[in-house]
This record gives structure tokens, sequence and C-alpha cells, in this order.
């Protein structure tokens, strides 16, 4: 298990699902844990008591009270971009505000983020964002808008793994396919569905995301940067 005592993590969105897999494994691992949350104060309170992280209420979506947050914290050695939000449905008639909030939310906010916490960020750190296999492949419809978002993460991972690898501060996506979350059950209407897209027919669970994850936070990655890391059971394959 990789040792992250001595560092400090910042992970975006951490109060449920992924985030909070997240949260675990990267305070298991001995660092200190910081993660925002937008609505669920209950859940990071539970999760900071059951892990020791602290929790900072900041919504993505508010480009100054984000920042605000990330330069708060310090030099930041790992920073993980989770917050997402998923808007899917018929593109004629799903609501055009909530498509620019999860615009905010899952591209304008990591972009963001990402610049700020690079400012203080000691050399050799850790951008990692997550992605979504759906930012290479979305084999059913309605799922055009948040395919984009997750494709715009990948030119971000791109380029500032460029803007920073002098500085060897690695930049990578992570990009599950279907995760048992409250965003998308294990058990939920469209399971049966995802699982047909799969070659590996059952949900990813949260931890297995953070796991890999941790490994790309952790030292044995150092040379890898600018890359998507796909772990959607054959999804996209
Ligand atoms: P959940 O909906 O289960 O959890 C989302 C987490 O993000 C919560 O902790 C939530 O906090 C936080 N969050 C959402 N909006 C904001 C915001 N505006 N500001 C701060 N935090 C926010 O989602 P998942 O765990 O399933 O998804 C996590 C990430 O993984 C997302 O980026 C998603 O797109 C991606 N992903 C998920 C897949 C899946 O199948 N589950 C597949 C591929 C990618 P709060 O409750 O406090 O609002």
């Amino acid at each position: 298990m990789a040792d992250f005592s001595g560092k400090t993590a910042l992970i975006l969105g951490g109060s449920r699902g992924i985030g909070a897999a997240i949260v675990r494994r990267f305070a298991q691992a001995e660092a200190r844990v910081i993660f925002t949350y937008a609505g669920s104060a209950e859940a990071a309170e539970r999760l900071a008591a059951e892990t020791g992280a602290r929790a900072v209420q900041a919504d993505s979506a508010d480009r100054d009270a984000l920042t605000a947050a990330i330069a708060a914290q310090g030099p930041i050695d790992m920073l993980v971009i989770n917050a997402g939000t998923l808007a899917i449905g018929d593109p004629l008639t799903l609501d055009a505000d909530a498509i620019d909030r999860m615009i905010d939310i899952n591209v304008r906010a990591p972009y963001h983020a990402a610049v700020e916490a690079a400012r203080r960020m000691p050399d050799g750190g850790r951008i990692i964002v997550i992605g979504s296999t759906n930012g290479d492949r979305i084999p059913f419809a309605g799922g055009a808008a948040y395919a984009m978002t997750k494709s715009a993460m990948q030119g971000m991972v791109r380029g500032l793994a460029r803007d920073f690898g002098a500085r060897g501060i690695t930049v990578n996506s992570i990009q599950p396919g279907p995760t048992d979350s409250d965003m998308n059950p294990a058990d939920g209407p469209m399971a049966e569905q995802m699982h047909g897209f799969m070659a590996v027919k059952r949900h990813i669970r949260p931890e297995e995301v953070a796991e890999l994850t941790a490994y790309i936070a952790g030292p044995h990655a150092a040379m890898i940067t600018g890359s998507m890391q796909t772990i959607d059971g054959g999804f996209a394959a």
C-alpha cells in the first residue's frame, strides 16, 4: 500500500460514492485528507469522523468559492477532482440550465481547481480528475452533454500535463465505467443495459476506483502523465 504520510490530499466532492472511497483510501495511507462537499453535510460529517479527514463545504459550481477553498489549504500534494453531476435524457427536452450547471461542475471547475492548486503544489505533485469511460464511448442515446464534459477533461489533462511536467507534477484522468453509487446504483434501472456494454458484466466497486487513484497518486506512477486510466470492465473495448 502506498504511504502518503506527510502528504496533503484534497478531494473535491468527497462526501459520497467514489469520492468517499477515495477519502477512505488516502486516509488509510496516512495522508492528511481534506475533502469538499456541496449539499451532503451529514454524510460529510460522518465520513470526517470515521476517517479523521476534514470536510469543507464548497460548491464546485461557484468558481470563487472553489478557488478560495483551495487556496486556503496551502500547498496540496495531491488534488483529486471527483465532484461531478450527470444530466442525461433527450437533448430536445433536457433543461438547458441543468446542462449548463453540469458543464460548470464537470468542466469549468476542474480546470480552475487544477490551476489554483498548481500555484502552490510542490514539485512531484499529483492532479487527478475522475473522468468517465463515456469520454471515449457513449453507446446509448441521451448522454451527449455528459460525454462532452468528460471528453473535455481529456484535453485538459493532456494540456496541463505539458504545462506542469517540468515540475514533476503529473496530470491524469481516471475513467470509470458503471460504478455502484447514488449516481448509478448497481441495482438501478439502467444496470442491465450498462452491463450489456461490458466485457465483465457487473458494476465496478468505488473501492476499485479508489485503488487505481491511489496508485496514480503514488510514487510508482511518476512517469504516468497526460493519460486516461480506464477502469470500466471493458465498456469501451
Ligand atoms: P455521486 O452522485 O454518488 O456522488 C457525487 C459526489 O460529488 C458527492 O460527494 C457530491 O457531494 C459531490 N458533488 C456533486 N456536485 C458537487 C458540487 N457542485 N460541489 C462539490 N461537490 C459536489 O457520484 P459518483 O460517486 O458516482 O461519481 C463521482 C464522479 O465519478 C463523477 O465525476 C462522475 O461523473 C464520475 N463517474 C461516475 C460513474 C458511475 O457510474 N458512478 C462512472 C464514470 C464516472 P454532495 O452530495 O455534498 O453534493
